[in-house]
């Protein structure tokens, strides 16, 4: 236990990160399934914005991205199933969002670099005197290891990675498919807030710390992740700079969940899915190179209760 969190059974600090998800990575950390673990996290860019000079310099892009982890999940085995509900997430009192010359959708409108911080308190974050907004804090980064070998936290792919769903948040449990003994978890990329879509590349970057529950579903797994909220199932698709691609594979895995695990045929999730779920864009900050992010909200009614058992 910790004082933030007296329910942690574990803490695990940010001095144990790792860039990439690796399936030969030593663990940070061991837990036993049902567990909570209490993770501090750094902001995306390690530390490395922190005086107004900061947020127009040239970053160093091989420190961005840090993954708190790898966290060893005991009975986690390839073709599981591992669920990780964040129960809480608390941020530091100061966040940054920034863009560089040429990213993002208003490259051309926008002149980069620019940069603006953040603070954080009581709830609300406080952009600039006029700009106020409440906090609505999120991991953009949340992972399992590959089969083999290892992939960088920058992308997102089947594995988690670089999800940036505004909907990975407090009370969610993110379902990621397990490819190698143990999970190998790793999580970062805390944002108090980000819009859909990340149009700048930025959410209002910040470190800070989170208390994770992990379990582990025994021989189901889906193709890419899912994430259940109170309301609502929410599946990923994942494509490289194709977010029509990225649209197509989220939509197909929100008519897996309905065809595999509620007994839908694919005509008739068809139809569901056209008429009262939704499809969105987690993340396409175009015209960066890189992963983009479709989702799609399937709300949880009836037909389509709990598809994984805890
Ligand atoms: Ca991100
Ligand atoms: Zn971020």
């Amino acid at each position: 236990m910790t004082t933030l969190y007296p329910t942690a059974k574990h803490y695990l600090s940010r001095d144990h990160y790792t860039q990439s998800f690796g399936a030969e990575f030593t663990p940070a950390l061991r837990v036993a399934a049902g567990e909570r673990i209490h993770v501090q996290t750094w902001d995306c860019y390690k530390g490395q914005v922190l005086v107004d000079a900061d947020l127009i310099k040239v970053i160093d892009d091989s420190q961005v991205n840090p993954a708190t982890g790898p966290i060893f999940v005991e009975g986690a085995e390839p073709g599981d199933t591992l669920a990780v509900t964040i129960v809480d997430i608390k941020t530091e009192a100061r966040g940054a969002a920034r863009f560089s010359a040429g990213e993002g959708q208003l490259h051309q409108k926008a002149k980069g670099p620019y940069g603006t911080f953040f603070d954080v308190k009581d709830g609300v974050i406080k952009m600039n005197e006029k700009v106020s907004f409440p906090i609505s804090p999120m991991l953009g980064v949340i992972g399992v290891a590959p089969e083999k070998g290892s992939i960088l936290t920058m992308p997102a792919g089947k594995h988690g990675g670089n999800l940036d769903n505004n909907m990975n948040k407090i009370g969610s449990t993110i379902y990621l498919p397990v490819k190698h003994e143990g999970a190998l978890l790793g999580i970062g990329d805390m944002h108090a807030s980000m819009g859909d879509g990340e149009i700048c590349g930025t959410g209002v970057e910040i470190g800070g710390d989170v208390l994770l529950e992990v379990n582990v579903i025994k021989s189901m797994t889906t193709d890419f992740p899912v994430t259940e909220t109170s309301d609502s199932w929410i599946t990923h698709g994942v494509a490289v700079e194709d977010i029509q691609e990225a649209m197509k594979l989220a939509c197909e895995e929100a008519a897996g969940l309905l065809v595999h695990h509620w007994g839908f045929t694919y005509e008739d999730a068809f139809i569901f899915l056209s008429v009262a779920c939704d499809l969105g864009i987690a993340q396409n900050v175009h015209p960066c190179e890189g992963t983009v992010i479709a989702k799609v909200r399937v709300p949880k009614i009836s037909a389509c209760p709990k598809p994984f058992k805890i």
